[in-house]
């Protein structure tokens, strides 16, 4: 995953663009005279659909975006948490089968490695022997009742399941909304989905469980919001010149 320590202003790692500790804020400020705003691609993106898009009016939400790995965002009171060190959110290195399959991270059984669209797209590719077999494949062969499918599209969401119930432990948001490749499948994802987690809990409150809204455009949107937040705690003068 990369990395962005918001209060600071770093694009502290990317392994993508070899970057490490860049001060890309303070960088770019000074290259285009104007305050600028850096967040992580997903937390912005979150901000966006949590601030105008499917959570829209939410004090509390968490956004939990099913791509190539599970990346997270926790709203709160208009703002979407960042941590101490930028790495508040990372629901996808849940462990949710320990002792499981290895990941990157360097932990084993991590929740993206069960329930991302890339580890269902693998898993499906494997069951029916095409390596260009994908998640929405999976996901249309579930549609028409092909049983590997429906086993191994049931496991994804079980394991996506035990990851949620442990961020809504500790978060008890009010709406929890799911974007990425996988959220894609619809009503395939989602009716089951809603199934399992309510099957989970107990004491928790359960959040109304909605799709995101905004799909690609959402990153955009959220700098956008992170720039427009800037202009009220900047002195517009210095904005202008
Ligand atoms: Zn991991």
């Amino acid at each position: 995953p990369g990395i962005v320590d918001e209060p600071r202003g770093l694009a502290a790692y990317s392994a993508n663009l070899g970057w490490r500790d860049v001060p890309l804020r303070d960088l770019l400020s000074h290259r285009l005279g104007a305050p600028v705003a850096l967040g992580h691609d997903v937390r912005t993106g979150g901000l966006a659909e949590g601030r105008i898009g499917a959570g829209r009016g939410a004090d509390r939400f968490l956004f939990v975006a099913l791509g190539t790995g599970i990346a997270g965002a926790i709203g709160m009171a208009g703002r979407v948490e960042s941590g101490a060190h930028g790495f508040a959110g990372e629901i996808g290195h849940i462990v949710v089968r320990p002792g499981g399959t290895p990941c990157p991270c360097g932990q084993a059984g991590c929740l993206e490695r069960y329930a991302s669209a890339a580890a269902v797209g693998e898993a499906w590719a494997r069951a029916c022997g095409d390596p260009d077999a994908d998640a929405a494949g999976c996901a249309r062969a579930v549609t028409s009742g092909d049983p590997n499918a429906v086993r191994i599209w049931q496991g994804a969401i079980d394991a996506l399941a035990d990851g949620l119930l442990t961020a809504l432990t500790l978060l008890d948001p009010r709406t929890l909304i799911v974007g990425g490749g996988l959220a894609e499948a619809g009503e395939t994802l989602f009716t089951p989905l809603r199934e399992a987690v309510e099957r989970r809990v107990t004491f928790q409150k359960l959040p109304s469980i909605v799709p995101a809204a905004l799909g690609d455009t959402a990153g955009c949107l959220g700098a956008g919001l992170l720039a427009w937040d800037l202009l009220t705690t900047t002195d517009r003068t210095e904005v202008t010149t």
